[in-house]
């Protein structure tokens, strides 16, 4: 019996891939094995007969105790993950430094020793989580580059039509529930057919995406600018009334207008047409209806002979 107790605390308790020690009643260390003594830098014979916080001062004592000190008194086993403490002890990891992770990821788990109904002690056990922080960091930054990328246009860079029309939702019924200004502008490129028709698509292309970029530069972050269709972008004002928002359609107007693009050698003068519109009280009954107006004006503009802004009226 002895010998095979001699065999299971060697071998398994000694030798097993995980922190394993034992704390009484005032946390004096009672057992301390060797992944503990291994990592920490502190064999069994330094910390045991001692507090833990004697030989390791730096430890969350606020938190540790209160963990420590529930086992005690509910009896019940509990635990705490990586994710909601990265590190207990700050242990060396032996991944590359690359990854982001300063210290070995752990994952712990505070469990009762009982004899004869009471808590004796406390087994904590510290396993490395260090490999499943950073596949899960690594998850999380692919989903939200994946995310990032459904919410842009490939050409432009900027938000796409999706995207557009989920903001433009969202500050439409905030603009319902609490009221405030909310406008917007749609603006679609002059003759924009005789580009690609005189000079190649490639360069429709690039003009495309220099004008986008010129628009982008005069906006405020607060608005959000899409690509709506082919030649067509969006505007979203938020907190904007329409004597503002028109300021804005002009000073897109000449953004976009004022120098030609220099594509390939040669230089391409482009024009806009802007139509913009605003939520009324009472009347814009949804966010379609806000963009069905923004269109109207737009018509308008290019029926009056385009490289302009107008309102709807
Ligand atoms: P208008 O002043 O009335 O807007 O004339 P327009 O020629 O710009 O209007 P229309 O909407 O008839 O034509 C839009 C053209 O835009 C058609 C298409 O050749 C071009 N276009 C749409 N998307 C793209 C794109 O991604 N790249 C390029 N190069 N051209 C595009
Ligand atoms: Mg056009
Ligand atoms: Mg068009």
């Amino acid at each position: 019996m002895d010998e095979l107790r001699h065999v299971l605390s060697e071998l398994v308790i000694e030798r097993v891939g995980f922190g394993i020690f034992v704390l009484d009643r005032d946390l004096n260390v009672l057992m301390w094995n060797r992944f503990m003594a291994d990592h920490s830098g502190k064999s069994a014979e330094q910390v045991t007969g001692k507090s833990i916080f004697a030989s390791f001062p730096e430890l969350p004592r606020v938190w540790f105790t209160r963990k420590v000190e529930s086992v005690f008194q509910l009896g019940s086993f509990t635990f705490s993950s990586w994710e909601q403490r990265p590190y207990l002890f700050k242990f060396d990891h032996d991944r590359p430094i690359t990854g982001g992770v300063d210290f070995m990821q752990q994952d712990c788990t505070f469990m009762p020793l009982t004899h004869e109904r009471e808590v004796r002690a406390v087994c904590v056990t510290i396993s490395d989580a260090t490999h499943a922080s950073m596949m899960q960091r690594a998850r999380d930054e692919a989903v939200a580059k994946l995310q990032e990328f459904a919410d842009r246009d490939g050409l432009t860079g900027i938000a796409n039509r999706r995207y557009f029309e989920l903001r433009l939702r969202d500050e439409f019924s905030r603009w319902q529930r609490y009221g405030g200004e909310l406008s917007m502008l749609l603006f679609d490129l002059d003759h924009f057919k005789r580009i690609n028709d005189d000079l190649g698509h490639l360069v429709g292309d690039t003009v495309l995406r220099v004008m986008a970029e010129r628009v982008a530069k005069s906006v405020r972050v607060q608005d959000v600018f899409g690509r709506f269709g082919g030649e067509e972008f969006a505007l979203l004002l938020p907190c904007t009334n329409f004597e503002d928002a028109m300021i804005v359609a002009e000073k897109v107007r000449r953004a976009v207008g004022e120098t030609p693009i220099d594509v390939q050698g040669a230089r391409v003068p482009v024009t806009t047409s802007v139509g913009a519109a605003r939520a009324r009280t009472g009347v814009t009954s949804s966010y379609e209806a806000l963009i069905n107006e923004a269109d109207a004006a737009l018509y308008t503009a290019k029926r009056e002979g385009r490289n302009r802004a107008v309102g709807f009226a």
